[in-house]
C-alpha cells in the first residue's frame, strides 16, 4: 500500500515525504505529536502573537536551492535576527563585533583592541572564541579572556552543563567573534520567517495527494523491527523507511540512553507594549535562564501586551521533557555510533535529521540534508 514509511513530521520527514510523493510514491507519515512541524511548531497565543512553542526559530541560509525549495510552500517576511547579550548589566550586540567593542570598553582601549584585531585578522573574519583564546598577542589575549568570561563560559555552562572546552568547538563557533560592524546574528544571504509561520509552511509541504499523515501515533504502535526486517501493521514491509526520531528509542535503548539536552520553555505575558531592546536578549551570567525572546519583535502584532519566553536548560528525561540538542562529547558520539551501526543492519532504513543523525542541524541544514538524502536514495 505504501512505498515509503516516514517517522516524524518535522522538517526532515516532511521534506522527504514531499520529495518522494512528488516522484509518484505513496507515503505514510507517522507523527507522535498531535501536530506537525516538530520543534518548529508555532501558533498564535492568547495575546494574538505568533509564538514558537519549542523556542525561537529564525530561518537563514546561504543556499539558494534550499531557499527556492521552501519558497514554493510559503511567502516570507524578510527578517534579520538581532541578539543582545547582557554584559555587566548592559545589553550589547552579539555576535561580539567591532561595535560591541565600543559598547563595553572606553574609547582608548577599544581603539587599541580594534587595531590588534585588524592587524591579526582580515576584516569580515569570524573567529571562534576558543581559537581567539590561543592568540599570542597580549591585547587579543585580554580581549579573548574578556569575551570568554562575559559571554561564553557561564552561558555554555548553563546551556550544556559543561564548560566550552568539553563540547565540540563547533558549538561555540556558531557564535564567533566577528571582525566587522554587522550586528545581525546571522550573515547568510537569505534570512526570513515564513509569513504565516512554520507550522503552516510544514502543513503545505505535506499537503500532497500521495501523502497520508497519521498524527498522535507512536511509530511503535504500528511498526516493529526484527532481524533486519520491518513489519508495518503486522506485515513485512519492503519499502523504504525514513526515521527522524531518536535512534536509542528505535532500538529500545539496548545500549543505554543517548544524551540530549533539553530546555524548559517558560512563556510569560507582560502587560506592556514592549519588553526588551532586542528580539532576543542573552543572559550569559545573570539568572538561571539563558535567554529571553520577545516574539512580537519577530512577528509584528498590534497588541497592548507582549509575550516573552525564558529558556531554562535542563537534562533531557524521556517522557518528561523534549530532546532539543544532541550532546557533543566523545562519549555521546561513541554511543551514537553504536546505535548507528545497529541501524545499518536494516538495509531499508535511513536516519534523517537532527535527532536521528545526532547533529546540530539548523532548519536549513535539515532541509538541505533531506534533499541530499532523497537524491542519494533515488539515484
Ligand atoms: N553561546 C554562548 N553565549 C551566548 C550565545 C551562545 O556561550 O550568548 C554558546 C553556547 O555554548 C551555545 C552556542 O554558543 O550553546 C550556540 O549558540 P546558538 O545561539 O547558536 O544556540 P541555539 O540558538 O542553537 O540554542
Amino acid at each position: 500500500m505504501f512505498d515509503v514509511l516516514i517517522i516524524g513530521a518535522g522538517f526532515s520527514g516532511s521534506v522527504l515525504a514531499e520529495r518522494f510523493a512528488s516522484s509518484g510514491k505513496k507515503i505514510l507519515v507517522v507523527e507522535r505529536r498531535r501536530q506537525v512541524a516538530g520543534n518548529c511548531f508555532d501558533e498564535i497565543d492568547a495575546n494574538g502573537i505568533l509564538i514558537h512553542k519549542y523556542g525561537p526559530h529564525l530561518f537563514h541560509t546561504d543556499d539558494e536551492k534550499i531557499w527556492k525549495y521552501l519558497s514554493r510552500f510559503t511567502p516570507w517576511q524578510i527578517y534579520f535576527h538581532r541578539v543582545a547579550a547582557l554584559v555587566d548589566g548592559k545589553p550589547v550586540p552579539l555576535p561580539f563585533n567591532l561595535n560591541t567593542l565600543r559598547e563595553v570598553f572606553p574609547k582608548n582601549l577599544a581603539d587599541k583592541l580594534e587595531a590588534a584585531l585588524l592587524k591579526n585578522f582580515e576584516y569580515g573574519k569570524k573567529i571562534p572564541i576558543l581559537e581567539l583564546k590561543k592568540s599570542a598577542d597580549a591585547e587579543l589575549q585580554f580581549l579573548a579572556d574578556f569575551v570568554y568570561e562575559k559571554i561564553f563560559l557561564h552561558y555554555t555552562q548553563k546551556q550544556w552543563s559543561l564548560p566550552p572546552e568539553k563540547i565540540s568547538g563547533a558549538v561555540t563557533a556558531r557564535v564567533p567573534v566577528f571582525v566587522g560592524r554587522d550586528d545581525r546574528y546571522f550573515n547568510d544571504r537569505f534570512q526570513a520567517v515564513p509569513k504565516f509561520g512554520y507550522t503552516r509552511l510544514v502543513e503545505n509541504i505535506l499537503d500532497h495527494k500521495n501523502i497520508k499523515l497519521l498524527l498522535n501515533t507512536d511509530c511503535r504502535e504500528i511498526m516493529t523491527l526484527r532481524d533486519g526486517e520491518i513489519f508495518l501493521f503486522g506485515k513485512n514491509f519492503f519499502g523504504r523507511m525514513i526515521f527522524t526520531g531518536q535512534l536509542d528509542e528505535l532500538f529500545e535503548k539496548k545500549f543505554g540512553e543517548l544524551p540530549y539536552r533539553s530546555v524548559k520553555m517558560k512563556f510569560e505575558t507582560i502587560d506592556a507594549e514592549n519588553f526588551q531592546p532586542a528580539p532576543t536578549v542573552n543572559y550569559p551570567n545573570n539568572f538561571d535562564f539563558t535567554r529571553i525572546t520577545e516574539f512580537k519583535k519577530i512577528h509584528p502584532a498590534k497588541t497592548s501586551r507582549t509575550t516573552i519566553l525564558k529558556e531554562f536548560p535542563q537534562n533531557f528525561v524521556a517522557g518528561e521533557n523534549e530532546p532539543y540538542y544532541p550532546i557533543f562529547t566523545d562519549e555521546a558520539r561513541a554511543l551514537y555510533e553504536k546505535y548507528f551501526s545497529e541501524l545499518t543492519k536494516y538495509k531499508n532504513i535511513t536516519a534523517a535529521g537532527r535527532l536521528a543523525e545526532y547533529r546540530y542541524f539548523d532548519m536549513d541544514d535539515a532541509v538541505g540534508r533531506a534533499l541530499e538524502i532523497f537524491d542519494a536514495l533515488t539515484k
